[in-house]
């Protein structure tokens, strides 16, 4: 694998102006600290907005023809991809009154021209700076602490997304619960350390398993793991929830106070449904039903 490019380390940057002369401007006094994009039109600029990677702040002109800068701004705080993207107006108008206008539509800051170049340097390390905190804040808040992969949160909110996506597309949406089989004679006997290390090494097993990148594994709580697999039937469920069993069970963790082998084991549950047909919390129960089944069925297994 080659090393990233250290320009991609960089925070990013869109600057967005119908006059290239002002763009010129801005770009050199940035481009030392910051990887920088232009656009020259607002229609443009929303494009780089919603693409990978996004940018860190975007400096915005506000008068430029077909589309002004507030109504950028407006689309770009109306699309859940770009509205957490800071805002800094950039203006002539240097009135109270626009300014106010501006910081209305959530713009986080406003520059007047003519650039008083310290001042656009300061107030954008600052912007950035913040940016980067509350994406760092977002990321540790959507993860579990002990196994550090995505908690219940995260996985509620994926649901929710992944639910309106499969809506809309008209495909079909699989969630698997996965349960440690008597994990509390494990910890009894091994202690919470143990304990502890055994759930971090499922939760890796299971990441390890998944290949889309809509895929997600998060802990559920306890002992317990979930699944999300957007564009998945019951059989494609069935079947990664079975290669998950397998995987936890080749750990070879050794249980020697477990009724259901001499090593630790997952049950699981899977169930597929076709949104929007009966709900996102109705296909979590009937997960949950096929969980319990494999429990009362000799732990072990996966049952659908
Ligand atoms: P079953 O086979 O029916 O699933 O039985 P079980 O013992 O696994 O299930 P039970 O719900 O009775 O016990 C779950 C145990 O998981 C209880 C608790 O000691 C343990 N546990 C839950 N969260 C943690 C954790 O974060 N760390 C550790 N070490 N143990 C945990
Ligand atoms: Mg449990
Ligand atoms: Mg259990």
């Amino acid at each position: 694998m080659s090393s990233p490019d250290p320009e991609d380390l960089l925070p990013s940057i869109l600057i967005v102006d119908d006059m290239p002369a002002n763009i010129r401007v801005l770009a050199d006094t940035l481009k030392s600290d910051y990887r920088v994009r232009v656009a020259t039109s607002g229609a443009k600029a929303l494009e780089i907005a919603a693409g990978s990677p996004p940018p860190d702040l975007i400096l915005l002109d506000v008068m430029m023809p077909e589309m002004d800068g507030y109504e950028v701004c407006r689309r770009l705080k109306d699309d859940p991809r770009t509205s957490t993207i800071p805002i800094i107006f950039v203006t002539a108008k240097d009135e109270a009154e626009e300014e106010a206008h501006g910081l209305g539509l959530g713009a986080v800051d406003y520059i007047a021209k003519p650039f008083h170049l310290p001042i656009v340097r300061a107030r954008v390390r600052t912007h950035v700076n913040l940016k980067r905190k509350t994406d760092l804040l977002d990321s540790l808040a959507s993860l579990d602490g002990l196994t550090h992969i995505p908690n219940r949160r995260r996985f509620d909110e994926a649901l929710k997304l992944e639910w309106a996506r499969a809506a809309r597309e008209g495909t079909s949406l699989a969630v698997a619960m996965l349960d440690v089989d008597y994990f509390k004679p494990y910890n009894d006997h091994y202690g919470h350390g143990r304990g502890d290390e055994c759930l971090r090494r499922v939760a890796d097993a299971l990441s390890a398993r998944l290949q889309r990148p809509a895929d997600l594994a998060a802990r559920y709580g306890g002992e317990e793991f979930v699944l999300l697999l957007p564009d998945t039937d019951a059989a494609g469920a069935l079947a990664l929830a079975e290669s998950c069993r397998a995987a936890v069970s080749a750990l070879c963790i050794p249980h020697d106070y477990s009724a259901a082998a001499d090593h630790v084991t997952l049950s699981i549950g899977v169930a597929a449904t076709q949104p929007p047909s009966d709900g996102a919390s109705l296909l979590l129960a009937r997960a949950d039903e096929a969980l319990y089944r494999a429990k009362s069925e000799g732990r072990n297994r996966v049952c659908v």
